[in-house]
């Protein structure tokens, strides 16, 4: 077999120095996808080199921000005649089901849309100095080359969050996808490269993250490493980066509050919206989503209710592989990643939480992928790991308050601060529980949009810096204050 090249570094498709590679298996029944190619941290730093060049002496330089807006439409453009494509490869990567995919890809499209308006409008400001005899004023520059680090949850979608802003500011970047999902990174690189986007500004390197994506943080010629991942992984790169004291921004994991309100239960209808929405926060994805509603907190007064009707309709959801039509939820990601949840649920359960639902593997047809079945832990004890840790499956705890304090309390009991929900047909309580919550979103009476005009990010561990909304652009500039005294 011929040797992949697919690292994409100064413009030129290559294979890693040293030959590696890596096979990617779907998820769903573990057929091979592709083998490509595993770079070693010589490959990085080559395209680190590569990046440099381009942001200090490319013509990429000369840019002006409204030209890169209309590159970026360009881009949106050429992603969106494509866009099954991409999300073919997207679900072959990541088992996830197709239709999920196509969402995901939509979104890409129009992250690129709102970066691209922005590029255009974003022009720094002028200062009122006070006297006639000075301009002042306030510039935005690039920070230089980026380290751009994703995740494989949602491996296209988290990458254009990072790409998008990144090329908008006029940055040079290095992208490192998960090693588990790279295909729709490569294809990235084409689509970047058809609507013109210059030699060694957008550089792929593909391969594990201590190997591959460690000179990202660690090496000087990187000016800004922006990060999604795990908690632990953040850390590394957190303590990676501060030799060099290079900008950070970390999104990390999260364990959100569902918090539900008793007058959900006034009429059916609400009450029937709670429980289909507390199901697909909890395991839309098969719960490997970073602002799943992992921990249900629910008024006591109506726990049985709830908890009976959650397990009865978490039960009934069908399980299957990305071209399953009528799948609703599909596998995890890696043999490993199941061995992690199932780890997680025994734990739960020996700390005292009662198994409702799930709490094993799929079975039948599904054996031949990582699937692990919904599951409901309730009773779980307030400090247990079952409400401590992340467990990214499809897993929610319940947990259960009697007043709105309580409620709040509980809700921020957390090291993460990424995402929570309110349910309550009560407007105004809804609104002050949502204002003492910790957490970078919150919905009412809802759960998961997100929309790219507002920022995303996280309160405590789940991270610091933001992405989406005008602070996204930000994260990839730098401000100049100008000062003339004329
Ligand atoms: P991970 O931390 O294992 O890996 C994330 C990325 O970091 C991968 O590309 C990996 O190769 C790389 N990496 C690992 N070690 C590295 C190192 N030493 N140096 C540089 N790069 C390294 O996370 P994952 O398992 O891919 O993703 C799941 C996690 O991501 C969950 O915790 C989830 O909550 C989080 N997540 C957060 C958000 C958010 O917006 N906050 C979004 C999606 C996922």
């Amino acid at each position: 077999m011929n040797t992949p090249t697919t690292l994409y570094i100064d413009g030129v498709w290559q294979a890693a120095a040293a030959g590696g590679t890596r096979e990617i298996r779907c998820p769903a029944d573990r057929s091979l996808v592709a083998e490509v190619s595993e770079a070693a941290a010589a490959d990085t730093e080559r395209a680190i080199a590569a990046a440099r060049r381009a942001f200090d002496v490319g013509p990429w330089r000369g840019t002006t921000a409204p030209e890169r807006g209309e590159l970026l439409h360009r881009v949106a453009d050429l992603l969106a005649e494509r866009a099954e494509e991409f999300a073919l490869a997207e679900s072959r990567d990541t088992g996830k089901r197709l239709v999920e995919s196509r969402i995901d890809i939509d979104d890409c499209v129009a992250c690129f849309r709102w970066f691209a308006k922005l590029a255009g409008v974003d022009a720094g400001r002028v200062v009122d100095a006070g006297s006639a005899d000075v301009v002042s004023r306030v510039v935005h520059e690039p920070v230089g080359v980026c380290g751009l680090i994703s995740p494989w949850n949602y491996p296209l979608l988290q990458t254009v969050w990072k790409v998008a802003p990144c090329l908008a500011a006029g940055n040079t970047f290095v992208l490192k996808p998960s090693e588990l999902t790279p295909h729709t990174s490569m294809l990235l690189m084409g689509v970047l490269t058809d609507a013109g986007v210059p030699a060694g500004v957008a550089n792929l390197v593909l391969g594990a993250g201590p190997e591959a994506g460690a000179p990202l943080s660690t090496h000087a010629d990187v000016d800004l490493v922006s990060f999604t991942g795990g908690l632990v992984t953040g850390r590394i790169i957190a303590a990676g980066a501060a030799a060099t004291v290079k900008k950070v921004a970390l999104e990390l994991g999260g364990k959100n509050p569902n918090v539900v309100f008793a007058d959900v239960a006034v009429t059916d209808e609400a009450f029937d919206a709670a429980v289909d929405n507390a199901l697909n926060a909890a395991f839309v994805h098969s719960g490997q989503v970073c602002s799943a509603g992992a921990r249900l907190v629910v008024e006591e007064s109506i726990h049985d209710r709830f908890v009976d009707e959650l397990v009865r309709r978490a039960e009934l959801i069908r399980l299957g592989g990305p071209f399953d039509e009528r799948a609703e939820t599909g596998p995890l990601i890696s043999a490993a990643h199941r061995d992690k949840v199932t780890a997680y649920v025994e734990q739960a359960v020996s700390d005292g939480a009662v198994l409702r639902c799930g709490g094993r593997w799929g079975e039948g047809d599904l054996e031949q992928g990582y699937y692990y079945l919904p599951t409901v832990l309730d009773g779980v004890r307030r400090g247990s790991a079952a409400v401590i840790d992340e467990a990214f499956g499809p897993v929610v705890t319940v947990e259960t308050f009697r007043t709105e304090d309580e409620a709040v309390e509980i809700a921020n009991d957390t090291v993460y601060g990424l995402a929570g929900a309110v349910w309550s047909q009560d407007a105004g309580k809804a609104q002050r529980v949502a204002n003492r919550l910790r957490h970078g979103t919150i919905w009412i009476n809802d759960y998961h949009p997100y929309l790219p005009q507002a920022e995303w990010g996280g309160y405590g561990q789940s991270g610091f810096g933001r992405e989406l909304g005008l602070a996204g652009l930000g994260e990839y500039q730098e401000s100049k204050h100008v000062y003339q005294n004329l």
